[in-house]
């Protein structure tokens, strides 16, 4: 993987801050996934998140199979931090951002699990549990749903995680491992 291609590549695009890390750095942590079951509307309502995603263990896993990640942020201005409806619609720009990195890796012969900010939003009624998700292929899961202690990770990779004053910070994390050790 060319790590350089890749930081060279993201220059064209509106990404606030980035780092490259090791699997074994991502923090899972299963009282994020009790905030998800007690706190979120999004809960048992997405193929993005739990319990469609499968257990903590089962995600980690997931991530376990890959060789490196590279996680990165956007801003964007929001009406009401506390409406969760319009703070979705308002990640629009981050989910193309994150669909053009995935394409950066892909061109690096990478093969990629995407992770993202939120549940997913491409359907106004999302299929789930009754049949399969409409669109696999651009569906990411959400990062906080595989139990994962964003800020935490945030942190260790000196990433700022800014919000307040309307403004949000949204994250991705592609994990890549190289297609022909498939
Ligand atoms: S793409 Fe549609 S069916 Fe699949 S998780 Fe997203 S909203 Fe649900």
């Amino acid at each position: 993987m060319n790590q350089e291609s890749i930081e060279a590549a993201i220059t064209s695009l509106p990404i606030c801050d980035y780092a490259f890390l090791e699997i074994k750095d991502i923090p899972f942590r299963e009282e994020v996934r009790h905030i998800c079951r007690t706190e979120c509307s999004r809960y048992g309502k997405s193929w993005s998140c739990p319990p469609a995603v499968g257990t903590v263990e089962a995600c980690r896993e997931r991530c376990e199979a890959y060789q490196g990640g590279f996680l990165f942020t956007s801003m964007a201005e929001v009406p009401d931090l506390e409406a969760l409806e319009g703070t979705l619609a308002a990640r629009t720009e981050h989910e193309q951002i994150t669909r053009q990195v995935r394409d950066m890796f892909l061109g690096e012969g990478q093969e990629v699990l995407v992770l993202s900010t939120e549940s997913c939003a491409i359907c106004e009624h999302c299929t789930y549990p009754d049949a399969p998700c409409r669109c696999p292929d651009r569906m990411f899961p959400c990062l906080e749903g595989f139990g994962i202690l964003v800020t935490g990770l945030a942190e260790h990779c000196g990433i700022a995680f800014l919000s307040g004053n309307n403004l949000v910070t949204w994250f991705s994390l592609i994990l890549y491992r190289d297609r022909t050790l498939s």
